[in-house]
């Protein structure tokens, strides 16, 4: 109890002497690793060669020290990876020619779960999913990383869920008709880059267009405006709607159309939010210091 009265005392100094909250304790920054193991067991797009590893060496050699090292093999598009712009569209970048620093950027969440509950695999984030989000969360910035949380990425583990098989068909390997799971819509790409000049769309399904597309024009809206994708990611149900940096650290593969990445997210502390919350007047700082006080 003391500590909360604390914590809205000096939340209520920091209304006008904003440095003073360097005071308080900080909590540690959450990182988030949006990223699959990468095994024989990923999941690779469905006509492309699987992920093989040989074991070249793993014990103690002569000298008598230990030695261990692998070779592997894996399509650019498989597993957690990064969509360049030049796969769906000729002339734009490839992995190696992306700017760094346009594979970092703050990171907005829309979640769709509940649409795809309601209304199946085939789903598709519009443009009326991402107005309701800015009229909840604000605008989204210049030069962010959209990542969109459909809820299929809970079924990695199962391909043929995954990869939305119909239950009780055969499929070959290499089967890209009967793909079901959901994507975002070409208009609501379209808007992301035309009207707030994203850098990067991410997702935890195996493509930034549902399964049911046969045209890719998601990946060809994003690639003529040399926007990338993120596919397969992991744990996006663990991020904030809003609050978070995103970095999409790929492969730097000369020629890639794209290539595996790490990527991370390094979600802001509560008391970062608590900072900027105290810039606002004195009445509004001072309910909600008492409110973080409380939550904390
Ligand atoms: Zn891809």
């Amino acid at each position: 109890m003391a500590l909360r009265l604390l914590f809205f005392i000096a939340g209520c100094w920091c209304w006008s002497l904003p440095h003073l909250y360097i005071l308080l304790p900080l909590p540690p920054t959450t990182l988030v690793d949006l990223t699959h193991d990468m095994s024989a067991s990923s999941i690779t797009w469905p006509s492309n060669q699987p992920f093989v590893v040989t074991q070249e060496f793993r014990g103690l050699v002569e000298a008598g020290y230990w030695y261990e090292g692998r070779s592997f093999a894996q399509a650019e598009h498989s597993g957690t990876h990064l969509d360049a712009p030049a796969h769906f569209h000729q002339g734009s970048w490839r992995v190696s020619e992306i700017p760094i620093t346009r594979l970092v950027g703050p990171g907005v969440l829309v979640d769709i779960t509940k649409k795809v509950e309601e209304s199946g695999l085939d789903s598709e984030l519009t443009v009326n999913d991402l107005t309701t989000w800015e009229e909840e969360h604000g605008a989204i910035p210049r030069d962010s990383v959209v990542i969109v949380h459909t809820g299929h990425g809970r079924l990695y583990g199962n391909r043929t869920a995954y990869l939305g098989y119909p239950p009780g068909i055969q499929v070959t390997d290499d089967d890209t008709e009967n793909l079901h799971f959901p994507g975002v819509g070409e208009k609501a790409a379209r808007w992301l880059v035309e009207e707030r000049a994203i850098v990067g769309l991410g997702i935890d399904t195996p493509s930034t267009d549902r399964g049911q597309s046969r045209e890719f024009l998601t990946h060809r809206v994003l690639g003529a405006a040399n926007v990338w994708g993120v596919e397969n990611l992991a744990r996006t149900a663990s991020l904030p709607p809003r609050g978070f940096q995103v970095f999409a650290m790929v492969h730097r593969l000369q020629g890639g159309s794209g290539g595996p990445a790490r990527v991370l997210a390094v979600v802001e502390d509560r008391l970062r939010a608590y900072r900027v919350v105290s810039s606002g007047s004195i009445l509004t700082s001072s309910i909600l210091a008492l409110l973080l006080a409380f939550l904390i």
